[in-house]
């Protein structure tokens, strides 16, 4: 009974506190994995030439010189444009010089949107500028603009229980406190639509970001069919905090809207780079990260420093000559940032052979010092993965975060119950610049990136090597 109680206690801890560095991991989740253990432990020496390699040795500095060299010459990313198509081609003609020549791209149809001009200013109380930026798909104002009075809500709740002919004609200001990302992106991602449905004329939202200095955050957001599209933009935590505290003195707000913007379709491309296995060709280990970015920044940090380190992963190997048996696949997706167009497209191409992805790893929330794996799949494959993890206590990268959903495109696969992993970091700074014009070079490290890229190099290695597929 006790020793039940003991089970459920730490059960709970462990749910609570759901990231663990791997020792204590595999002790409190009872892993056996069996001789699978010495296996991965004999992979000491591997990790240990991949690190030097990276870390100290030729290729030191290499994934920031090259992410620096791409992100200046190319900045900003957006889904349809000219430039990110020439950037996907930048890519196959770096990784060529490597003398890596299984290079393929597929084409995706991808949602074209470009900001126009974009103003926002306060009328009444007083005269004033607010930066904005609009948010992904946002229709335009009228060309001479909106002016509208604001009413300013912290949540949807607050917004369902003003009647409708209180909304109508008005600017609604969502104000939301930033929890996670996850739990306040919503106002970004559906803000217009339920303003809409309310009558209002235009939505903005507080800026989904912790901190900041009166710089916007744009991002995507969907609009619904049977609603009236209303023009919808970000604002920073500045604007948002001073136009609510006008409205908690019950001041009238009155703000001028004007925003242009064009929408239509492209066609980009995945770009899928191979590393054949030895022994299991047809069998693939996947890293990657998303080539496109916001047209805000240079798109370094998201995703620059993710498909940086995937485009290494298979170019260190081939030149240590560590060929794993399995292929390592490195995928650069295309339009994550309009709704992982890209990822979309890929399932639905190879979905007959979903079957023969082992694991899939993507980076996309910062390439700042490893920490470890957010880990989605079954117990015994989470088991194995940390016993993967304990070979990285030199660089301090032993941490196994749980999650059912780790990534962003990759998550399109784990849905369809594909094991897999997204790069745990210290990202604690990650939403300061995501998505603003301070997503720049000057966010990246050269000793963390070196980091990021051993770890993941090292990683999808052993797990592409080992005698054992990952459980479903
Ligand atoms: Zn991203």
């Amino acid at each position: 009974m006790f020793i039940l109680a003991l089970k459920v206690f730490l059960l709970i801890l462990y749910q609570v506190h759901s990231e663990s560095d791997t020792k204590s991991y595999t002790e409190l989740n009872g892993c056996d994995i069996g001789d699978l253990a010495d296996e991965i432990a004999s992979y000491d020496t591997d990790v240990r030439d991949i690190i030097d390699y990276v870390v100290s040795g030729p290729f030191k500095g290499k994934t920031y010189y090259e992410l620096a060299k791409f992100v200046d010459l190319f900045g900003a990313r957006p889904s349809g444009s000219k430039v990110l198509e020439d950037s996907i081609d930048y890519m196959i003609q770096l990784t060529r010089q490597e003398g890596i020549q299984d290079i393929v791209t597929e084409d995706v149809e991808v949602p074209h949107w470009v900001r126009g001009t974009e103003k926002l200013s306060m009328v009444q109380p007083r005269i004033k500028d607010i930066s904005i930026l609009g948010l992904g798909r946002s229709v335009s104002t009228p060309p001479n603009g909106l002016s509208a009075e604001v009413i300013v809500v912290r949540n949807f709740d607050e917004l369902a229980k003003i009647p409708d002919k209180d909304v109508e004609g008005k600017i609604v200001l969502y104000d939301p406190k930033f929890i996670s990302y996850g739990e306040t992106v919503v106002y970004r991602s559906q803000g217009a639509a339920k303003a809409g449905a309310k009558g209002a004329v235009a939505s903005l939202v507080r800026s989904i970001a912790p901190f900041s200095i009166n710089s916007p955050h744009t991002g995507s957001q969907n609009y619904d069919d049977n609603v009236t599209k209303i023009p919808t933009a970000a604002i920073s935590l500045e604007d948002a905090d001073l136009i609510r505290r006008f409205y908690d003195r019950k001041e009238k707000i009155v703000l001028n809207l004007t925003m242009s913007s064009t929408y239509d379709t492209k066609i980009s491309r995945n770009t899928l780079i191979d590393l054949k296995g030895t022994n299991y060709p047809e069998q693939l280990v996947i890293v990657s990260g998303h080539i496109d970015s916001w047209d805000v920044g240079q798109g370094a940090m998201d995703d620059g420093g993710g498909l940086f380190v995937s485009w290494a992963a298979p170019l260190i190997l081939k030149r240590l000559n560590l060929r794993p048996k399995r292929t390592l696949r490195s995928i650069f997706w295309t339009a994550e940032e309009l709704g992982l167009v890209g990822a979309y497209a890929y399932e639905e191409k190879h979905r007959k052979d979903n079957h023969k992805i082992n694991f899939i790893m993507e980076s996309d929330e910062g390439t700042f010092s490893p920490r470890g794996l957010v880990v989605a799949g079954t117990p015994k494959a989470r088991c194995i993965v940390a016993e993967i993890l304990k070979l990285f206590e030199s660089i301090n990268a032993t941490t196994l975060v749980e999650s059912d959903s780790p990534g962003s495109d990759i998550a399109v696969l784990i849905q369809k119950g594909i094991p897999g992993a997204s790069l745990h970091n210290a990202n604690e700074r990650y939403f300061w610049f995501h998505h603003t014009e301070g997503d720049t070079m000057n966010v990246e490290d050269p000793e963390e990136l070196d980091l990021c890229t051993a770890f993941w190099t090292s990683v999808a290695y052993i797990i592409a090597d080992i005698s054992a597929d990952i459980p479903r």
